[in-house]
């Protein structure tokens, strides 16, 4: 697998019994790029992020992370990416510099190196304000750049973010985007979505999934000019 590639994806498939939850998605992602993963309810989506981030085992296919075979050295692969799953595992009871700080722990980070990050992650998400609140105390906006902050507290060249604004009023997901195109600068991000104007405000290319299959992937200008058969995306927002 190159090393040029944050992602490289090969034949992955995922089933649950008889049901091809997921089949045959091939892809990759560049520096620099924003990737969406545009679908439906049950497209697929979260079960290609699970694959992408090792949480679920595929059924088939390869996962490259920065050239690093996900199957074969997962916590190597792992280490180069941050996750924010659709529901992430927040602890309502912690401030957010609690949190952080353990999250950052969880990340393997040497106790010397946990301050600067903690500080780094807030600074970037726009929580240096909020960092002795507690999380419960939130509203869901700064909950989600909580969710944010961990997931970028090692530096992770890859951020996946898996429906990043499902649930937030129209400002929080103006606030949401925003975030997302400032980390571009930093990382490779792909998010998955079920919504085409997250698409349009945020990511460079798209990636279409249907019934557990791509049928539309590239930059957002070839989808101008490309209709897209068996779409049915809901548009919101
Ligand atoms: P949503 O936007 O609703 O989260 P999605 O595009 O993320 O949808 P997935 O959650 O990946 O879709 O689901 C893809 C398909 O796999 C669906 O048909 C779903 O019912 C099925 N599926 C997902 N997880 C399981 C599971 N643990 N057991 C059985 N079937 C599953």
């Amino acid at each position: 697998m190159s090393s040029d590639l944050l992602v490289e994806c090969r034949g992955l498939g995922r089933d649950y019994g008889q049901h091809k939850a997921v089949d045959n998605v091939d892809f990759s992602l560049e520096r620099g790029q924003v990737l969406a993963f545009l679908g439906p309810n049950g497209a697929g989506k979260s079960t290609t992020m699970n694959m992408l981030t090792g949480c679920l085992a595929p059924s088939r296919g390869e996962v490259g992370i920065c050239g690093i075979d996900l199957l074969e050295q997962p916590a190597a692969a792992k280490a180069r990416l941050g996750y924010l799953p659709e529901h992430p595992p927040l602890y309502p009871e912690l401030t957010v510099d609690e949190y952080l700080r353990f999250t950052a722990r969880l990340r393997g980070l040497p106790r010397k190196q946990l301050g600067g990050a903690v500080a780094r992650a807030k600074q970037r998400c726009g929580l240096t304000r909020e960092a002795g609140q507690l999380i419960g105390r939130l509203s869901r906006g700064y909950q989600q750049r909580v969710g944010i902050a961990q997931a970028i507290i090692h530096e992770p060249d890859l951020v996946i973010l898996d429906e990043p604004t499902v649930g937030l009023d129209p400002n929080q997901v103006r606030e949401i985007r925003e975030l997302v195109g400032e980390l571009a600068s930093d990382h490779g991000i792909i998010l998955s979505t079920h919504i085409l104007p997250e698409v349009t405000a945020t990511c460079s290319h798209v990636q279409i999934m249907v019934g557990g299959r791509l049928v539309h992937a590239g930059s957002l200008a070839e989808l101008e000019h490309r209709p897209v058969t068996g779409l049915r995306v809901g548009f919101v927002h």
